[in-house]
């Protein structure tokens, strides 16, 4: 094991305790009887009620000793180790996170508190009791049902029908047999010297660099850049098994759920096994081994979403950041904070390597490449005959289409012949729903959100009215909310579902297939038809950005995006970016076998310069003439951004407060920084409460987070006013 020996407080030691409660401080409490050791899991009183937390350090002692309570009890669980404890301050005071809120993230696991980490479990035995009752038989009838399997105590009384004392009752005649079994058990082992698949020269090399990174057991961060399809995963799978190897533990990323089944099953092929799982739709007790295990040593690789970056690991030695410039990786409510940013910073601690993986790297990460920060890999060619798809505009100011009609002829074209030959087409629209407006042809108006200034998405297929902010659906009316004329709304734009009908119009023969994340009810659905599509289960697959994110589509030839344009309308600092990115993304998902790819791009600015770049496919040309507009500008990654957004059922008060802060901005000014605002937020109001935004520019070397806490110190919150404070803001609303 790394890492020093934890320090040790014997019965009665004043120790700190950190709990998930909002205080601003741990709080001291006696060791228990046994003592504890620093970093224990530990139940303490707080006020009438018990609360989980971790022994933080030695108590302050500045607390009346008299009243200091006591630990009420050691959970049986490995102690957090020092390594997490500073990891966790140093995300606290990066995100200025209070460090209850940061250390609720690394124990988001249920049932931490369960007194055994092994359990009682009961099965049929060879006895039989003297006296027979009809619950009786019917305990016994369960379990030999169950033929030799075992049950806990409540699940077999709830299978018999009785209860669990009828059970407890057949063990003194060995009727039923008491044993115990481990709560949670192992994850099967990974063999890392299975063989893997022949690398080509390029993917040699590369793979080459990362296992001699991994060797070296210290910190560094490769970004593998390389065209979907070129083999990155089979790369950095060889940096796993180096992992695995020296007997660390390895954490992949995945920006998706959806993305885990394809890549799960890649793992089992690689390493003999599958590796454990942690993401939202895991089960609570998926969940809970997992968190076990992981923290004992016996989950050697986690693949999971951003939250896994938390688990309690023992030895991590290599962290994977699968399609690095995924939004996804940036927690945009609670606890603000970029997985990637926090990945860099957990391995630099625990002298681990990062591999960020992409085909199209964030600004951020290109950047910290170009300067040396990162080692840079590059594959530049897809594996196998498949080649990156050729790339044409569409240009959409040419084409008379009626109102309701998307799908210029020529793209209708292409997708014809595709179909005909048994390939796939993709037509992406970045648009969940049906229609993305709804006017009533009556009074003009559009359905707005009760509760957001936005507006609500008609989603068709639920047959509901949608917020996309805040999540508020109602029946689709049929008069109108505002003046009340019956029949009169009317669909106004696309989204997928009406896209998914015109192209049923258009192709009756195809099947086509609608892949946007809000049409399944659970992940599991979701893989399913991913899976189907994959296997040929359509002819035409209609999908938001949802497709974009790294599945592998065999058939697929043909992407057509119907509007290139829609993600660079807004004043974003990174619609360029984003766009550059997702068209390259949505585009790489064509031609990834023999069969070459064709990505056709309608567009109304076929001279934009980033429709342009995106084109020329001259990559480095696009990210460096980004980085020179915003070294320019002094904006990120070559200047520091952060958001405030200050939030209240009183619009006159949230301004109030907003002009307040801008006003006394001398804790910025010392270190160089402006305030902007306040403004309204681009989304004004959510969930009845109005919002406003202040920007804080600060030259890139500033000590923005002292200054911002001073500064936002200065006021209190009273009443229902919130702030939020998002450092490296992604997205502006
Ligand atoms: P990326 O992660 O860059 O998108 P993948 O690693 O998924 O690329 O590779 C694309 C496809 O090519 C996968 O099906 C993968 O198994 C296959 N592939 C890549 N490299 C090799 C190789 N050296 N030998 C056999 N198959 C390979
Ligand atoms: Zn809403």
């Amino acid at each position: 094991m790394d890492g020093k020996t934890p320090d040790f407080y014997p019965e009665g030691a004043l120790v700190a305790v950190l709990t998930t409660q909002p205080l601003d401080r741990a709080l001291d409490y006696r060791a228990p009887e046994g003592g504890c050791f620093l970093g224990a899991f530990v139940e303490v009183p707080l006020g009438p009620r018990r609360v989980q937390g971790v022994v933080w350090g030695p108590g302050q002692g500045d607390y009346d000793l008299s009243k200091v309570r006591g630990v009420s009890r050691v959970l049986d669980t490995a102690p957090m180790r020092d390594e997490m404890r500073s990891f966790l301050e140093r995300a606290a005071a990066y995100t200025l996170t209070p460090l209850p809120a940061m250390l609720r993230l690394a124990t988001r696991a249920p049932g931490l508190g369960d007194p055994p980490s092994m359990r009682k479990v009961y099965r049929l035995g060879e006895g039989r009791p003297d006296r027979m009752t009809e619950a009786r038989t019917r305990v016994l009838e369960a379990a030999a049902d169950l033929g030799g399997l075992a049950l806990t105590l409540g699940e077999l009384a709830e299978a018999a029908g009785v209860t669990p004392s009828v059970v407890k009752g057949l063990l003194p005649s060995g009727a039923i047999l008491e044993e115990e079994s481990p709560r949670d058990s192992p994850f099967p082992l990974l063999d890392p010297d299975l063989p893997g698949k022949a690398l080509t020269d390029d993917q040699a090399a590369a793979a080459e660099v990362l296992r001699a990174g991994q060797s070296a057991g210290r910190y560094g961060t490769v970004l593998l850049k390389g065209v979907t399809g070129s083999g990155k995963t089979e790369v950095y799978l060889e940096a796993v098994a180096a992992c695995l190897r020296q007997g660390r533990q390895a954490l992949v990323l995945l920006p998706e759920i959806a993305l885990t089944a394809e890549f799960l099953t890649r793992v089992e092929a690689r390493f003999g096994a599958k590796p454990a799982e942690w993401h939202s739709g895991a089960t609570l007790t998926e969940r809970r081994r997992v968190w076990k295990m992981v923290a004992e040593g016996q989950a050697q690789m986690v693949v999971g979403a951003r939250s896994a970056l938390f688990l309690p690991f023992q030895r991590l030695g290599l962290i994977v950041v699968d399609e690095e410039h995924d939004g996804s990786y940036k927690q945009e409510d609670g606890v603000l904070y970029n997985a990637r940013d926090m990945a860099v910073l957990r391995a630099s601690m625990l002298e681990a390597q990062v591999v960020l993986a992409s085909a199209t790297p964030s600004l951020e990460s290109w950047a910290n490449a170009d300067a040396g920060k990162y080692r840079r890999l590059d594959l530049t060619a897809r594996f196998g005959a498949a080649v990156m798809p050729e790339m044409r505009t569409l240009d959409m100011r040419d084409v008379a289409l009626p109102a309701d009609r998307w799908i210029s002829p020529a793209l209708a074209r292409a997708v014809t012949v595709r179909v005909e030959k048994g390939e796939q087409a993709l037509l992406f629209l970045n648009r969940r729903g049906y229609a993305p407006v709804t006017l009533c042809r009556a009074c003009g108006q559009q359905v707005g959100c009760d509760h957001c200034d936005a507006r609500m998405v008609e989603h068709r297929f639920l047959k509901r009215l949608v917020c996309h902010q805040c999540g508020e659906t109602k029946p689709m009316p049929t008069a109108c909310p505002s003046c009340a004329a019956e029949d009169r709304l009317a669909a106004v734009g696309p989204g997928v579902e009406r896209l998914a009908e015109e192209a049923a119009a258009l192709f009756p023969e195809a099947r086509i297939a609608v892949l946007s994340s809000d049409l399944y009810g659970t992940a599991r659905e979701l893989k399913a038809q991913i899976e189907t599509i994959a296997e040929g289960g359509a002819d035409i697959i209609i999908g938001t950005q949802l497709v974009a994110k790294g599945h592998n589509f065999p058939l697929l030839t043909l992407v057509g995006v119907i509007d290139a344009d829609l993600g660079l309308q807004g004043s974003d600092l990174r619609a360029a970016e984003r766009t550059f990115q997702l068209m390259r993304q949505v585009a790489g998902r064509a031609g990834r076998t023999e069969k070459p790819g064709l990505a056709l791009l309608q567009t109304y600015q076929p001279d934009h310069p980033v429709i342009r770049a995106i084109l020329a496919g001259d990559e480095e040309s696009f990210w460096r003439a980004e980085a020179e507009a915003r070294r320019t500008a002094g904006m990120p990654p070559y200047g520091r951004l952060a958001g405030v957004i200050l939030s209240s059922e009183d619009v006159q008060k949230v301004f109030d407060l907003g002009n307040h802060l801008a006003r006394n901005d001398a804790a910025l000014r010392r270190v160089g920084a402006e305030v902007f605002g306040p403004a309204p937020a681009p989304i004004a109001r959510v969930r009845g409460r109005h919002r406003v935004r202040l920007l804080v520019k600060a030259p890139k070397g500033a000590a923005l987070q002292g200054a911002l806490a001073d500064w936002a110190g200065q006021v209190r919150l009273k009443g229902d006013l919130r702030m939020a404070i998002d450092i490296d803001p992604q997205s502006f609303f």
